[in-house]
């Protein structure tokens, strides 16, 4: 993925910033054992400009996304994960999930008062979990690629969000530090926090990136 605009870009120096926008650590989500900054120092290596962290249900303090940043020197922007009975969705713009919210019409008007994204998260990973056609306009977009599923189910996550506002988002959904930075989304702006992502997203001025391990 990528092609000639990528490498047109990059060769007139424009700014480009490959984030990560899907990630877990064990601080906050009990199925990973990955510690933060090595996840973080192993997103570097790999090539990445900024990471989101995307527990589970859990929002990271911007403080200490802060710290975590300066600490490791990459971007670190807070999301989250929610799950929901329409499968998990990717948020990004909120402070804080408080009262917990697992109904996807819910978590829509949540978002909305937010001013939040909603991005369905590997939509074809379940096939128990299939997410009816009039459901999907609840989300801004899907997750397009996701680095712990296959090439057929990514291609499937795509086909589901064509309809969708904004263009489809990668991430590694990365537990562990193997996985890390296996999957992006390259954004065209310069983006430093929360609000150059939102306004990035927005723009819809980005495209999925593929890592080569
Ligand atoms: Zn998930
Ligand atoms: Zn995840």
């Amino acid at each position: 993925m990528g092609g000639w605009l990528t490498d047109w870009r990059a060769r007139v120096n424009l700014a480009l910033m490959l984030i990560d926008m899907h990630t877990h650590t064990s601080v906050h989500s009990t199925d990973s054992n990955l510690l933060p900054l090595d996840s973080l120092a192993r997103a570097i290596s790999r090539g990445l400009d900024g990471v989101v962290l995307t527990e589970h249900d859990v929002v990271w303090p911007r403080h200490l996304a802060e710290q975590l940043s300066e600490e490791a020197g990459i971007v670190v922007i807070p999301g989250v994960e929610v799950t929901t009975e329409l499968g998990h969705v990717l948020v990004y713009g909120i402070q804080s999930l408080v009262p917990r919210i697992t109904d996807a019409k819910r978590l829509r008007t949540f978002c909305d008062d937010q001013e939040a994204l909603m991005f369905l998260a590997h939509p074809a990973r379940d096939p128990g979990l299939r997410v009816p056609k009039e459901s999907m306009q609840l989300f801004d977009g899907v997750e397009g690629l996701n680095g712990c599923d296959g090439p057929l189910q990514n291609m499937s996550a795509r086909s589901r969000g064509r309809t969708r506002p904004l263009p489809p988002i990668g991430g590694s959904d990365s537990h562990a530090l193997h996985e890390v930075g296996t999957a992006a989304t390259e954004f065209d702006a310069d983006i430093r926090n929360l609000a150059d992502l939102m306004a990035a997203l927005r723009s819809g001025d980005y495209r999925l990136m593929e890592i080569d391990p």
